[in-house]
């Protein structure tokens, strides 16, 4: 039997915004191996597999990538169906992309499954539409957290005018408001801050760039959570309003 690997995205949360594809790989997986965002309940779809939890959470110990590399090449080469459960989607912030080529070095077959990232579920659960004609003509993902301490060009995202949907940001929200300001944004700009998008404790959190360190310190705003900035992050009545003025 060839060696085959899923990287699955499990989606947000709410186990409804599953994919039929994914549904399909979890049945068929003789081992699942799950990410910490992952929702449990949605291993109601692969009852009779082994899982493996190698989760990591910021603060708890992880297990080191090169680990689970080793675990699904190993379980892939036994001849077993795998499935790596990702939360959102497999390719965003989730390291799909660096596990799919280390794995198709290693000559196993890889197949990559979508899941609904995370910041998607969660504007659209606020009922926040993040491209608008006449108000947003695009919309940009961006982690605020990086391995290398890299940074972002933050000027070019101020001045892009596209929504912004920040990953990861919820310990540098003083970094980011200095950052966007510095760029040129507007300080009175529409923000959105979406805790646990999707599932039935999912919290939000409306303010604006110059008070949403304030605003998500008295919200006691906590991890996972994604950030929306731009217009459309506005009152859906001031957003509707805008977007008939201009259309
Ligand atoms: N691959 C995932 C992202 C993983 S990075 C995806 O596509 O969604 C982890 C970050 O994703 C978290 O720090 C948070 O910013 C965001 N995130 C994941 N699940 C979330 C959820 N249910 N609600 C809000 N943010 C979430």
């Amino acid at each position: 039997m060839s060696a085959k690997v899923w990287l699955v995205g499990a989606g947000p949360g709410d186990p409804e915004l599953l994919t039929l594809k994914a549904v399909r790989a979890l049945r068929e997986a003789d081992v699942v191996l799950i990410d910490d965002l992952v929702n449990p309940a949605l291993l109601e779809h692969c009852p009779t597999a082994r899982l493996i939890t190698v989760g990591k959470r910021g603060g708890c110990r992880s297990t080191p990538q090169a680990f689970i590399h080793r675990l699904m090449l190993r379980y892939a080469r036994q001849g077993k169906c795998v499935v790596r459960l990702k939360g959102g989607d497999p390719c965003i912030f989730g390291r799909g992309g660096e596990e799919a080529t280390w794995l198709r070095q290693q000559g196993v077959e890889v197949e990559l499954v979508n899941g609904i990232t995370a910041g998607l579920a969660g504007a659209t659960n606020c009922d926040i539409p993040l491209t608008l004609r006449g108000v947003s003509r695009g919309v940009t993902l961006v982690t605020a957290h990086t391995q290398d301490d890299s940074s972002l060009n933050w000027r070019a995202l101020a001045e892009g005018g596209t929504t912004l949907v920040i990953y990861m940001g919820v310990a540098k929200l003083g970094e980011i408001r200095q950052q966007l300001l510095e760029g040129g944004m507007s300080d009175d700009m529409p923000v959105a801050m979406i805790e646990n998008a999707s599932l039935p404790h999912q919290r939000e959190c409306r303010s604006s760039l110059s008070r949403m360190q304030e605003d998500a310190h008295e919200f006691a705003l906590k991890s996972p959570a994604i950030l929306v900035i731009g217009r459309v992050a506005q009152a859906t009545q001031a957003v509707e309003a805008l977007a008939s003025a201009t259309a």
